[in-house]
């Protein structure tokens, strides 16, 4: 075939192909390799068989991401599962073990893989290869099941155990070896694997916060096509990443290439540094008790006072020099140097060679707000004249950064060295058009428990606070504020989705459920409710509860099991 050569922009799902001597784009709605490798296959083919470039672009930016659902969930005896019980072969091994890699949070690797089905290779070529992926992704042990890979033992060099078919290994295992592991659950359909799944699995209960992953990366890769060339990303993970998770979601950044996160405690930090993250992470409220974590952990504070200062340069007269992070007050007046203090900062920072300004930073007040845009212009002024005098007094230079999500589209010019993605990465943006854009990353999910006939006058909850003015139908759902779904919702201000219908909430809001008015739908126990996620965007539950969106995803209660997929 006559293609020359093939560009990839690994950021933006953008191939250039030539072909005869003429170049031709496209654009893939998806950034992996395993889709744009296809995508790319697909193209070559399509303009080989003579086919218009138009209607090529047209095809590709219709596609449908290949139906490839990694789930990742708790396990039992501490472990983490990762669930591909659908297809076995040895493309979708490999992504999957980089996905178990990503997500393995330091755990060691454990994988179940059953006999890889027509292939058309004979069983010693494959199971050689096999083991050949094994070792190049460090996988820790192999449990093997199926006649296929039990004969081809002698090919594998990690610590193994084989079962003739699933049955022996669910009749034989009672998996507590498995303690502590990351596992991947990999098997050829006629296994049966999702056996082996729910055994491993931790049973979930019924309301869960669900966080689709690729949602995530896809908001990432939104907001990046909207950067200068060259401007860099910090992770805001801060807030148990805006409650979608910790360490699950700062593995997926790193694994996609952000520069780095931000936290706003050291312990937040210490537990991402547990969970096996290394790309670098600035603290955003250290305590000064904190500094033994910071040090230990190779956190990086954010400093933004000369007490904080003095004690950390204390601390930094031996050993490495520590990254530190200045924050400016451009008028948010909060934490931060202000401007008159910048000089005293200078002459003290000359006499600490212990601290490295590994940044400036300031903090927008209402970036989202067309009302106060020549506030926001006016912060920036502030921000690049002190950045001046830093980088002046300091006599060398520094990342400078003081936008957030909302930022990064309305003020262009703000983006400087670095932009820090908060709520933009979890799907929610002041800007229709980027809104539009986004995907919503998490859905607070549940299922009817019972419904209730209501006779007319019958009451509702506590306080009786609810009457049924006629005879009515009310769903029980097992979601109360204790699990952040706010008591100002009850009494007919907020709505939940029942089987795709908004239903207004009925009565108070219970700790531990709530109740909905499902009259006429033919509603059942079991059936699906949303209380937020792309069906039901957050901003409206937030709307209803008189708050924003940022509060609504925070305030799910850790006692909300989350779920991932991918
Ligand atoms: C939380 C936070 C952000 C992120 O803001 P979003 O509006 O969520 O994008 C950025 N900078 C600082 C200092 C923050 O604390």
């Amino acid at each position: 075939m006559q293609v020359q050569s093939v560009r990839r922009d690994q950021a933006s799902s953008r191939i250039g192909l030539r072909y005869e001597h003429q170049e031709f784009e496209f654009e893939i709605p998806f950034t992996d390799e395993a889709s744009a490798e296809n995508a790319i296959h697909c193209a070559c083919l399509m303009l080989h068989l003579g086919m218009e470039g138009e209607t090529i672009r047209r095809r590709m930016s219709g596609l449908q991401p290949v139906a490839m659902r990694l789930e990742l969930k708790q396990g039992i005896h501490h472990s983490l599962v990762i669930n591909d019980t659908y297809n076995s072969d040895l493309g979708s091994l490999d992504l999957a073990l980089d996905f178990l890699n990503s997500q393995a949070q330091g755990r060691q690797t454990t994988l179940i893989l059953s006999d890889i089905l027509q292939t058309g290779l004979p069983p010693q070529t494959l199971y050689a290869r096999v083991a050949e992926l094994l070792r190049a992704k460090s996988v820790g042990r192999l449990i093997g099941v199926g006649p296929g890979i039990s004969g081809c033992a002698a090919c594998f060099d990690l610590p193994a155990r084989y079962f003739p078919d699933t049955e022996s290994l669910l009749g034989e295992q009672d998996f507590s070896s498995l303690q502590d592991q990351a596992i991947l659950v990999k098997g050829a359909r006629p296994f049966g694997f999702e056996r082996v799944s729910d055994r491993l699995q931790q049973k979930d209960h019924q309301t869960i916060l669900e966080i689709n992953l690729e949602a995530l990366v896809h908001n990432l890769n939104v907001f990046r096509a909207l950067l200068r060339p060259g401007v860099r990303t910090m992770g805001m993970v801060k807030a148990f990443s805006y409650g979608s998770g910790s360490a699950e979601i700062a593995g997926v950044l790193q694994y996609h290439r952000v520069d780095c996160l931000a936290v706003a405690y050291a312990d937040e930090g210490k537990a991402l540094r547990q969970g096996g993250i290394t790309l670098p992470i600035v603290v955003m409220n250290p305590e000064l008790r904190d500094l033994d974590i910071l040090d230990h952990y190779r956190l990086e504070p954010e400093v933004y006072s000369m007490e904080l200062l003095h004690r950390l340069a204390r601390r930094k007269e031996h050993g490495r020099t520590l990254p530190i992070h200045l924050k400016v007050d451009t008028g948010m007046h909060r934490l931060g140097f202000l401007p008159g203090q910048l000089p005293g900062l200078l002459a003290f920072l000359g006499s600490a060679p212990g601290l490295k300004v590994a940044s400036v930073f300031s903090h927008f007040a209402a970036s989202d707000d067309p009302r106060h845009d020549a506030f926001t212009r006016e912060q920036l002024q502030a921000f690049t004249q002190a950045c001046a005098t830093l980088e002046a007094g300091l006599g060398h230079s520094f990342l400078r950064h003081i936008s957030n999500s909302a930022a990064v589209a309305r003020f262009p010019e703000a983006q400087l060295d670095m932009v820090r993605l908060g709520i933009g990465l979890y799907g929610v943006s002041p800007d229709a058009g980027i809104q539009e854009r986004l995907q919503q990353v998490s859905t607070f999910r549940s299922v009817v428990s019972q419904v209730k006939h209501v006779g007319k006058g019958g009451t509702v909850g506590y306080d009786r606070a609810w009457k049924a003015r006629e005879p009515r139908e009310v769903a029980v759902v097992p979601v109360g504020y204790a699990d952040g779904l706010h008591r100002r919702l009850g009494n007919g201000r907020g709505h939940l989705l029942v089987g795709g219908r908004a239903v207004p909430l009925v009565g108070n809001i219970s700790m531990d459920m709530c109740t909905v008015d499902v009259t006429g739908l033919g509603v059942s126990p079991g059936d699906e409710v949303i209380v937020f996620g792309p069906e039901r965007p957050v901003t409206e539950l937030a709307r209803e509860m008189g708050t924003i969106p940022y509060e609504v995803l925070t305030s799910v209660s850790q006692r909300v099991k989350r779920v991932y997929y991918q």
